[in-house]
């Protein structure tokens, strides 16, 4: 296989993965009116070909730089970038791989993108909520398949105070609330 058909097949993995818990999330969570976003609550994809692999974040932009209107003042404006400096320079101790298959995380993208108004809900004002949406690469040496992964995201990130996470590792899926520092998961060593 060459390499770029390998990143096409991760890729192509990766969004159905992400299809997949999104879709199945939507039609289980009733009690959140309207839409996913509700603050303190973020959500992250994690799905691995082999040895290399993605993380996806979608976290309210409230709990990741404390507002989600369009910034404005030079205040608003640097606590916004300050903090997504921060989740591109930490996030590797917020997921922490196991260090004997020494993985590289890199950032994909970082966006800030305001919240679907939905057409004819009439509550929601134009520019009201955003999201703070991420995608990174992970190239380790080993599959993390049998290993331990730990998460340590209010470390850095407070305010978000449940992350729902689910991870795909080839063929074998783990879900796990990472509501606090030290949460882990160990991840099913199949062939
Ligand atoms: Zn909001």
């Amino acid at each position: 296989m060459t390499a770029s058909n390998r990143s096409i097949s991760i890729t192509t993995l990766f969004f159905l993965f992400c299809s997949v818990v999104v879709g199945a999330k939507s039609t289980t969570e009733k009690h959140r009116e309207h839409s996913t976003h509700q603050h303190g609550a973020g959500k992250m994809g994690i799905a691995f070909d082999g040895s290399n692999g993605k993380i996806d974040l979608k976290i309210p932009s409230e709990s990741v730089f404390g507002f989600e209107h369009e910034a404005r003042t030079d205040q608003e404006k640097s606590q916004l970038q300050e903090a997504l400096k921060k989740l591109e320079a930490r996030i590797s101790e917020m997921v922490v791989f196991a260090p004997t298959i020494k993985c590289l995380v890199t950032k994909d993208k970082i966006q800030v993108v305001p919240e679907d108004e939905g057409v004819g809900n009439k509550n929601k004002v134009k520019g009201e909520h955003s999201e703070t949406v991420a995608t990174f690469n992970v190239l380790c040496e080993k599959s993390p398949a049998g290993t331990r992964l730990t998460f340590n995201i209010q470390k850095f990130f407070p305010q978000i105070k449940d992350m729902d996470v689910d991870i795909l590792v080839g063929t074998t899926q783990a879900a796990v609330e990472a509501k606090k520092n030290g949460v882990t998961v160990d991840l099913l060593d199949t062939p």
